[in-house]
């Protein structure tokens, strides 16, 4: 059974634009997937209509074989991380994490636990009481990860999420965010416009540009076989 699918989803903007054509995505429960394709090809929408924070303008989103088109985001068991990580900056790394669990009322007792769980899986243990702003870029991100995982979720959405980070550092976090994948074993659908990156994280990909799907499959096929002169330029293996 496929955890999220998105059957012929189309959307327009207000202004007019069509941003994204006849969509069909399907993902499975416990792999990685990467969403990669040039700025503005529609990697941002796709993970907006999934999280529900954007609605298709046609075609309908499914969650466990479930039709959750029209289902308030809060309610889906899908979780995102945003590109600048829209942490709390006067909060520290605790009340971060918390944050969510705070909102719906759960007792502090309750809590910790739980945040404490987070923070090890991200290998933040100890950092607790400390200030966002004393974090590295890369300890940041995985302050968002804890906060997005703290709810149990299906699927985790990450936008663009290592973009901001200098290169050394983008390569520790991508070897990270696998292991914290495995170690979860959710369904990560990870936003990039870097085919390297892309190649070197994902089961799949699924390559967008115009707002279409160009090609879908693991990153050897992709590599090896690319479907179009597109694909084989953006990949880097027109051979
Ligand atoms: P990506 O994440 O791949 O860079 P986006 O999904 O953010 O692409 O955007 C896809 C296209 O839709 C872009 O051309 C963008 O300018 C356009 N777009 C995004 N949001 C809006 C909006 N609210 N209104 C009109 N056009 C938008
Ligand atoms: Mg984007």
């Amino acid at each position: 059974m496929n955890i999220i699918e998105l059957k012929h989803v189309n959307k327009r903007y207000d202004d007019g634009f069509v941003a994204l054509k006849d969509i069909n995505l399907k993902i499975e429960s416990g792999k990685f997937y990467s969403l990669l394709g040039p700025s503005g090809s529609g990697k941002s929408t796709i993970l907006r209509i999934i999280a529900g924070f954007s609605q298709p303008t046609e075609g309908r989103v499914f969650f466990a074989g479930k039709d959750i088109t029209d289902l308030d985001p809060a309610k889906r068991q899908i979780n995102t991380v945003f590109q600048n990580y829209a942490l709390f900056s006067h909060l520290n790394v605790f009340d971060n994490v918390a944050f969510g669990l705070k909102i719906k009322k759960r007792p502090l007792r309750e809590i910790k636990p739980i945040v404490k769980d987070a923070l090890k899986m991200v290998r933040l243990e100890g950092y607790a009481n400390r200030e966002i702003s004393e974090l590295s870029g890369g300890q940041q991100q995985r302050v968002a990860i804890a906060r997005a995982i703290v709810n149990e979720p299906k699927v985790l959405l990450l936008d663009e999420s290592l973009s901001a980070l200098d290169k050394r550092l983008r390569k520790e976090m991508q070897f990270e965010l696998r292991a914290i994948q495995k170690k979860l074993g959710i369904t990560f659908i990870f936003v990039t416009h870097d085919q390297e990156e892309a190649l070197s994280m994902s089961d799949e990909i699924f390559v967008l540009n115009n707002g279409r799907i160009e090609q879908n499959g693991s990153p050897i096929d992709i590599y090896d076989e690319p479907i179009n002169d597109f694909v084989a330029r953006f990949i880097g293996n027109s051979n």
